[in-house]
């Protein structure tokens, strides 16, 4: 099979999500879609184009044995597009980049087209391209992600300041559960699990919290949460020239039966666990219950970095997740 062929089954996949012209805020938006040797896009006025990608590479960021081509679809676009969230930006369009090995066919490139096509559509966002190309070694996807954030407002990891509040949407630790569920020989259609496993195959980007954080106009910093809050927030606040307190027991970590299944706590999975996109946001004190962000802690003077946990609870001083560790 050609790699053109597989380039025209991935976008008959996504089908409607390939859109040759929408519009985005302001007037501008895609001007052509895929086809051509580039696709066209028109900057809304008064918005910045926001830019980002993101790889799955088979092995290091999923296993083909739990996770279809269909998933991993929804997957590599759920988390590419997080990263828009993260700068509130309205999502526009992504291009994609397959390295497929042996045995990746016509219905392999169509399932994956799907589950891309089902999640930029999702979040109004089109497909504006593909590219495929034979790996020698496994499965791997690249997209990358475009969208507008009004001009200025940018949610930036460096502007965190001293006294600010420190919060996180949602549950942290759901992804890492799924994870050892799966390592350990789980059932991923099992009751208990099933939310954990769905959050690690199927992340939801928060681009509505981003975007509204971004439409107040305030000054927050933002990141999401893609490597675990330990690794994640000494990030931010090294950015920001800043350190922090966080409250253990504040963190908020997945059902503690859940916790109790895998021999962990809530909050060390919360602390630890990786790629659960939600986002870090540190503010005004006013932005406790914004959509659902909940504090964790205070923004505090100290080595630009550094993290105190209060309450120890095990797995505290571990690490988050680092896909380069060998
Ligand atoms: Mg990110």
């Amino acid at each position: 099979m050609r790699e053109e062929e597989l380039v025209d089954e991935l976008l008959a996949g996504a089908g409607d999500a390939c859109a040759q012209a929408s519009d985005g805020p302001g007037g501008g938006g895609v001007v052509l879609g895929p086809g051509d040797d580039a696709a066209l896009l028109a900057p809304p006025a008064g918005h910045t184009a926001a830019w980002s990608v993101d790889d799955h590479i088979e092995g290091v960021h999923f296993r083909a044995a739990w996770c279809s081509p269909r998933a991993l679809g929804r997957k590599a676009v759920g988390a590419a597009l997080s990263d828009l969230a993260a700068m509130g930006a309205r999502p526009a369009g992504a291009l994609l980049a397959l390295g497929v090995p042996k045995g990746f066919g016509r219905n392999e490139a169509r399932a994956l087209g799907l589950g891309v096509g089902e999640k930029l559509s999702a979040a109004r966002a089109a497909l504006l391209g593909g590219n495929v190309a034979r790996s020698t070694a496994g499965l791997r996807v690249s997209v990358s992600v475009l969208g507008w954030v009004p001009a200025g407002r940018g949610l930036l990891r460096g502007r965190a300041r001293t006294g600010d509040a420190l919060f996180v949407s949602g549950t942290l630790g759901l992804a890492r559960a799924g994870l050892l569920h799966l390592e350990r020989g789980g059932d991923p259609r099992e009751e208990l699990f099933a939310p954990a496993v769905a959050r690690l195959l199927d992340p939801e980007p928060r681009l509505a919290l981003g975007e509204t954080l971004a439409a107040r106009g305030e000054r927050v910093a933002c990141m999401d949460l893609s490597d675990g809050l330990a690794r994640d927030l000494p990030r931010l606040l090294a950015a920001s020239g800043v350190a922090a307190r966080v409250d253990a027991e504040r963190l908020p970590g997945p059902p503690a039966d859940l916790a109790r299944a895998l021999g962990e706590t809530p909050a060390a999975l919360a602390w630890v666990g990786g790629e659960d996109y939600e986002l870090l946001v540190a503010g005004s004190h006013e932005l406790e219950g914004c959509n659902d962000l909940r504090r964790i802690g205070c923004v505090v003077p100290g080595p630009p970095g550094a993290v105190r946990v209060s309450g120890e609870f095990p797995g505290a001083r571990a690490k988050g997740f680092d896909h380069l560790a060998p």
